[in-house]
């Protein structure tokens, strides 16, 4: 993998079947009316795909491609494809390549091991796919990837992109709305922008193979913590080893082929962890390419040697991986709504829309939470590192300082020290980009964009854009009802601002929000505080969110229940697969090699005693019974593990399944890795029989 910087920007996009090729490779009118298609969202005439799937096939051979496949995003999280050839019989008995505007525009496919909720009967199991064609097709490993939707038959969306473009739509509109009342008559369209920060690490692959929890699981069920962590700070930002830095490369350079704007590569906190943060995209490309990024950083590291880990919390007392999801909206002129403006009245936009945000996300709170909930985020929300479990909005000191006096009504120092009367028609310039940064916020205003730092490394960022997008929207239209009619706007626009301000302030948190202190001061405030997946599920199909959804055609009331039985199935099955790796694990090895290792040194004390008969043998003898005392320990929380799992509810019984899960088996799991991780110190390592802390996070 050859990585010429002078051709990086003939490597860019190089397999993308984008705009530039496009213009190239279609006709005037055939390009013209798949832009239109792009501009209005109408449907593309079969002529009009016919030519497209026909340039598209020619450049994906010319390319070395054989197959097609329609890529989706079904409810899992994760992405699905399968492949056909192009290949088409002639009467003579030869083949050509061939694909029609059909093939492209709709797919079939037999859906019945998909998750869904209960959406779709096995007897009605076809699941549909159509193109989206907002989304480049690209060429990857010999086949062409057509980015598409996945619906049922009844047309509910069986997927995660059908609700995001959804999504998208109704906040470019809403969004529009607001522009006109601010004398905007140009906008057309506003987009949702992103982008997603990935975190992730990478250990060697000989130490993973030998991990049966890292192969199952994704993460360590044990292992006791070692003499370094992460505490001396250094692997932040430091210098890249050899190994990384040519992983790092070759993933841009696979990255970069795709169209993904791969920007940003750095080591993270723990050891092991590294970042990749691309240049924002609209939300939906941002989405796909999210997707490809994780991906590619298994398959790269494969190449290496390497394994990359994408859980939430592989390892324990060192930080997990999380993602965050920045977030802006832009109009179709280029300009950024929540970027403070020169002037009061652009400004009077701007806290327009920051008000609409704060007041979503006040009366969203529990529904934002759920959005990122998972059995793997579980481990990080509320520990020590990542954000609180707790949603709240960190502004910077001026924009808490200006909401502040708009709540008073009273005048405004800016730090120029100019005293700023906000009246009527007078609101406060806003320093730009003085927000200092504060890390302990699950959602942090940062400039010019919102970076929701709640989501798990693992989990596909469409479900949280999803909601950020619908909240925005709805908040937007209820402003909008109320000042299209308005006969005094700026008073009207002050009046809203005002007592939005004053009734969602209490979802503005500044300070620390690892501090013990926030969580009862936010219980104080009225805030959710649902610390597990478990007490998420509920309140995800709470009627106000089901409302939500369904009055602003994102969701049907079916397709939240669909998904919310999935998140709870999966829940459970999570926690149920760790249990049973975990049991294996020491009754197969664990509890043999600590008999093995207190039995030979029981053998070494008999012959020591009947050696020299008057020297001191606290050392071993002390040990024997530690070992055999904890090692005894671990079999009856094993044994009770095992029943707990044997005794699980099954699926009927509902959120009461995973409240199960919760309480008795993952409980049990923490107690037994306690033990463990005791036996683990006391153990010779010639007998331990896994891979340490210090092995795995000092592999590469
Ligand atoms: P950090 O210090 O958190 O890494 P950066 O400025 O590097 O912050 O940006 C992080 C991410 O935010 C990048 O993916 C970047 O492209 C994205 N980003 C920057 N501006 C915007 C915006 N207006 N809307 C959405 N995302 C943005
Ligand atoms: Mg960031």
């Amino acid at each position: 993998m050859i990585q010429d910087p002078v051709n990086v920007p003939k490597l860019f996009g190089s397999m993308v079947f984008n705009e530039d090729v496009m213009k190239q490779r279609l006709s005037p009118t055939v390009y013209s009316s798949w832009k239109q298609c792009i501009a209005d969202g109408a449907p593309l005439d079969r002529s009009i795909a016919h030519d497209i799937a026909n340039a598209m096939k020619d450049w994906a051979v010319e390319k070395g491609a054989t197959h097609f496949t329609h890529w989706f995003q079904p409810m899992t999280g994760y992405t699905a494809e399968k492949h056909d050839s192009f290949i088409t019989p002639t009467e003579d008995g030869h083949v050509i390549m061939e694909f029609s505007g059909k093939e492209l525009v709709r797919g079939e496919s037999d859906a019945s091991s998909f998750p869904s909720g209960g959406l779709r009967a096995t007897f009605e199991a076809r699941g549909y796919t159509a193109w989206d064609p907002t989304s480049f097709a690209f060429i990857k490993d010999g086949t062409l990837y057509i980015p598409t939707v996945f619906f049922s038959y009844s047309g509910q969306a069986l997927d995660k992109k059908t609700p995001l473009l959804r999504s998208m739509e109704l906040v470019s509109r809403q969004s529009v709305r607001i522009l006109r009342l601010f004398g905007n008559d140009t906008v057309k369209k506003v987009t949702a922008q992103v982008g997603a920060e990935q975190e992730y690490f990478l250990v060697d692959e000989s130490v993973y193979y030998k991990r049966d929890d890292l192969k199952l699981c994704g993460r360590t069920l044990f292992g006791a913590k070692p003499p370094k962590g992460q505490e001396l700070d250094d692997h932040y930002y430091g210098v890249i080893r050899p190994r990384v830095a040519a992983y790092m490369k070759d993933l841009d350079t696979e990255l970069w082929k795709l169209g993904v704007l791969s920007k940003t590569k750095h080591n993270e906190v723990a050891p092991a962890q590294h970042e990749m943060a691309p240049i924002y995209n609209n939300a939906n490309a941002a989405c796909d390419h999210n997707q490809l990024a994780m991906e590619l950083m298994k398959t790269v590291a494969e190449r290496h040697g390497l394994v990359c880990l994408l859980h939430e919390k592989p390892f324990a007392g060192v930080n997990g991986s999380g993602k965050h999801d920045n977030w802006s909206l832009t109009t179709d002129t280029g300009e950024n709504l929540f970027k403070p403006g020169k002037t009061p009245s652009q400004n009077a936009q701007f806290l327009l829309f920051l008000a609409a945000f704060i007041k979503g996300v006040d009366d969203y709170q529990e529904m934002l939470r759920s959005t990122v909930a998972s059995a793997g985020n579980d481990h990080r929300l509320g520990g020590n590192e990542a954000p609180p479990a707790i949603v709240s909005i960190f502004l910077g000191d001026e924009l808490v300082e200006i909401i502040d006096s708009i709540v008073a009504g009273s005048a405004y120092v800016d730090k120029k020290k100019k005293n700023l009367q906000i009246g009527v028609d007078v609101l406060p310039n806003i320093p730009q980009d003085t927000t200092d940064r504060n890390r302990t916020s699950p959602l942090a205003f940062t400039g010019n964009k919102f970076e929701f730092r709640m989501l798990g490394s693992t989990q596909s960022i469409a479900g949280p854009n999803i909601v950020i997008n619908t909240i925005m929207a709805e908040e937007l239209r209820q402003f909008a009802d109320q000042l299209e009619n308005s006969r005094d706007f700026q008073a009207d626009l002050q009046k809203l601002l005002r007592k939005t301000f004053k009734d969602h302030q209490r979802i503005i948190f500044s300070g620390n929000g690892y501090d013990e202190s926030w969580a009862r001061e936010a219980e104080r405030r009225g805030l959710a505080n649902l610390v597990s997946t478990a007490d998420c599920l509920p309140a995800y199909v709470s009627q106000k969110n089901v409302d939500l959804f369904t009055k602003n055609g994102i969701f049907t009331k079916d397709e939240m229940t669909a998904r919310n039985a999935i998140h709870l199935e999966s829940y459970c099955k999570v926690i149920h697969i760790e249990a049973l790796t975990l049991i294996e694990m020491v009754k197969r090895n664990i509890l043999p090699a600590v008999s093995r290792y207190s039995d030979a040194l029981s053998t070494s004390l008999l012959h020591r005693k009947e050696a020299v008969p008057t020297a001191s043998f606290k050392v071993e003898e002390t040990l024997i019974s530690k070992l055999s005392r904890q090692n005894s320990a671990l079999l009856d929380l094993t044994l009770r593990l095992q029943k707990a799992v044997d005794q699980a509810p099954g699926e009927d019984a509902g959120y009461a399944q995973a409240n199960y899960y919760h309480d008795s088996v993952l409980s049990l799991l923490n107690e037994a890795r306690t033990v463990i991780d005791d036996l683990e110190t006391m153990t010779s390592k010639e007998y331990w029989p896994y891979p340490t802390y210090s092995d795995i996070l000092f592999s590469v």
